[in-house]
């Protein structure tokens, strides 16, 4: 490992500045310390610390969708330092997982895994903490851009021949919902954090969860699994529920390192688009329906329900609660309900 950088003055320019620290980011970084000499890399993150999303969704067994092979570096170099398996070795944890026998870890331990390496890269001095990129500048010499320049929240610039926008998806809430100013309505990505505040509702709590994705389908078996007292319903737009197509030609398109097709032209041709849920999820839901079925025939006498062709068309306060107008996009039914919290997924 090269020794750290020393911390740069705002004058200093960088060979390249990343915006985001997430697993792209990660794995570029890999790819470029590992060139002799590295270049002078900067990267910036808005977060106080090292956060992977999708690990703040309180579902620790959930198994990665993606197999152990695809970490951050061993498609491009197996050798590498920052493998998986070599994570494994350096917290002499390899043992134990060779007996878990699972190809697609943990979703948890894969988190530790990002966290590991971001580590390392915070002890070359890689990482600013609490840098939150909001615009990047030309600077021109003689007419022409010669750097750039990355302004942070406070103002303050930082310079970079070369930049990589990294920022990650953001959260979305649909226009239906997104007006309203309830503490009620919440993101799936703020769930984790929500939760004491919705299991601490006094008797029985009505949730709605908006979305048929993973995300969306986590939280429901999450609610599931926490034997909440009440009426978990999950409203999503399609028929049914669909499930990822993980079959081997379509990972392999995806994955294909193909110069001239670009990566979202390969990914939009290999899934079928709309919301797509693990299959691991679709099942551990299905088995608890099946459970529900066998002490009441009838689903609308279920606690924990499932509505197809649903969308929010729109939302309003009603006092304690939140009622929800929804509508059949194929029949144009409507109904309406309330809920104690609406929980949305979806991000752009
Ligand atoms: C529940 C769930 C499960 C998933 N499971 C898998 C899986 O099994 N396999 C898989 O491959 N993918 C999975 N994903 C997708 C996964 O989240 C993405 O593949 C991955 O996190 C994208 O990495 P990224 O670096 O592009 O973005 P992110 O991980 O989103 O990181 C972006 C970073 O940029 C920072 N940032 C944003 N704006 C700024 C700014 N202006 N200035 C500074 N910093 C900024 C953010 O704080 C964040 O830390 C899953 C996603 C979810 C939600």
């Amino acid at each position: 490992m090269s020794p750290p950088q020393s911390p740069s003055p705002d004058n200093v320019i960088h060979d390249i500045l990343f915006i985001g620290l997430g697993p792209s980011t990660l794995s570029l970084a890999i790819a470029l310390s590992e060139q002799s000499p590295p270049p002078k890399t900067v990267i910036l993150e808005r977060s106080p610390r090292f956060v992977w999303s999708p690990s703040t969704l309180p579902t620790p067994r959930a198994p990665m969708r993606t197999s152990l092979l695809h970490d951050l570096t061993t498609p491009r170099n197996p050798h590498s330092q920052y493998t998986f398996l070599n994570y494994l070795v350096a917290t002499d944890s390899l043992v134990a997982y060779t007996n878990l026998g699972a190809i697609n870890p943990p979703r948890a331990l894969f988190a530790r895994y990002l966290a590991w390496v971001a580590k390392a890269f915070e002890e070359r001095e890689w990482v600013r903490y609490g840098a939150d990129a909001r615009a990047v500048e030309p600077v021109k010499v003689g007419g022409a851009v010669d750097h750039w320049r990355v302004r942070l929240a406070d103002g303050a610039p930082v310079l970079t021949r070369k930049v990589v926008v990294a920022v990650g998806a953001a959260p979305q809430m649909p226009a239906s919902l997104s007006g309203l100013q309830s503490s009620r309505v919440l993101h799936t990505s703020a769930y984790g954090a929500a939760l004491p505040r919705i299991l601490a509702q006094n008797g029985r709590v009505d949730v709605a969860i908006v979305g048929g994705g993973e995300e969306a389908l986590e939280v429901y078996n999450h609610l599931r699994g926490m034997g909440v007292e009440g009426r978990v319903v999950l409203f999503h737009a399609e028929k049914v529920l669909r499930g990822e197509d993980a079959n081997p030609y379509v990972r392999n398109l995806v994955a294909a390192d193909d110069p001239v097709v670009p990566y979202e032209l390969r990914n939009a041709g290999a899934t079928a688009g709309g919301e797509m849920a693990s299959a691991h999820t679709i099942t551990a839901l299905y088995e608890d329906h099946y459970a529900q079925h066998i002490s009441a025939a009838n689903p609308a006498t279920h606690d924990f329900q499932i509505r197809a062709s649903r969308r929010v068309m729109r939302a309003e306060v009603a006092g304690e609660q939140v009622r929800l107008h929804l509508a059949d996009p194929a029949t144009g039914l409507r109904e309406a309900a309330c809920f104690d919290f609406v929980i949305v997924a979806g991000f752009v």
